[in-house]
């Protein structure tokens, strides 16, 4: 459990670190609040991490969303609190994160997350990357690849939907006013998402190079 708070640490440096270029992406199509949002949600899940006393994997993630959604606010924090929060019951506990249940985590988390949101792919918006990813991890664990490789293809997908966006006028949320303006520009939550699933994969491939257990 250990090494599972150590890559949420992580990806939470990523995302802090990422904020100025988020703010600047959602100043030009959105409010501009998606880096700061994302801050927020990030640093109140660094500060609980340590204090989370969790049995299992799905434990784990719900506690990070859980933290998210209250620290966040507003459309953002459920939507990417609902990214951590809804794959709890997808999957038997875990003590261990293996690919297969991170992918049925994941892909529960993205059908609550459009149902929700009503958002499809094209809309401009996190689906984008986030579908493609799964997906990714879905047909990975299908062909009994590792976590690491898994990850390799989802953080790859979630670039290439994020950059897809940039050609798409925005249809959901509030850079929906902005539709055609924000062509060239990809959509913040997008990219977010993209910075997740290379975080993840980054500290994962580390870990398996070092030939650590996860
Ligand atoms: P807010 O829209 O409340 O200002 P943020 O600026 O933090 O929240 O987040 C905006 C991001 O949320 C967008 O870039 C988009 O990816 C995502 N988003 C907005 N509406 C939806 C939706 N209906 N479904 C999925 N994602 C959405
Ligand atoms: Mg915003």
């Amino acid at each position: 459990m250990d090494q599972l708070k150590e890559m949420f640490t992580e990806i939470a440096d990523k995302m802090i670190e990422s904020e100025p270029r988020l703010t600047e992406i959602d100043d030009v199509i959105g409010d501009g609040d998606h880096g700061i949002g994302m801050k927020i949600g990030f640093q109140a899940v660094k500060e609980v991490l340590p204090r989370i006393d969790a049995a299992s994997v799905n434990e784990l993630f719900k506690t990070v969303g859980m933290t998210m959604l209250d620290a966040m606010g507003g459309a953002s924090g459920v939507i990417f609190g609902t990214m951590f929060i809804s794959g709890f019951q997808a999957v038997p506990l875990a003590e261990t994160l293996s690919l297969y249940q991170l992918s049925r985590m994941m892909k529960t988390s993205l059908e609550n997350i459009k149902a929700r949101g009503k958002a499809r792919l094209g809309d401009k918006t996190m689906i984008d990357s986030y579908e493609p990813a799964v997906q990714a991890l879905v047909d990975s664990a299908a062909r009994n690849a590792g976590l690491p490789e898994g990850l390799c293809c989802a953080s790859e997908e979630a670039l290439k939907g994020a950059e897809r966006t940039k050609s798409y006028g925005a249809k959901k949320g509030r850079a929906e006013s902005y539709g055609e303006s924000s062509i060239g520009i990809p959509d913040p939550g997008a990219v977010s998402v993209s910075i997740i699933f290379s975080a993840m994969y980054t500290y994962v491939q580390r870990q398996s190079e070092k030939g650590g257990e996860r």
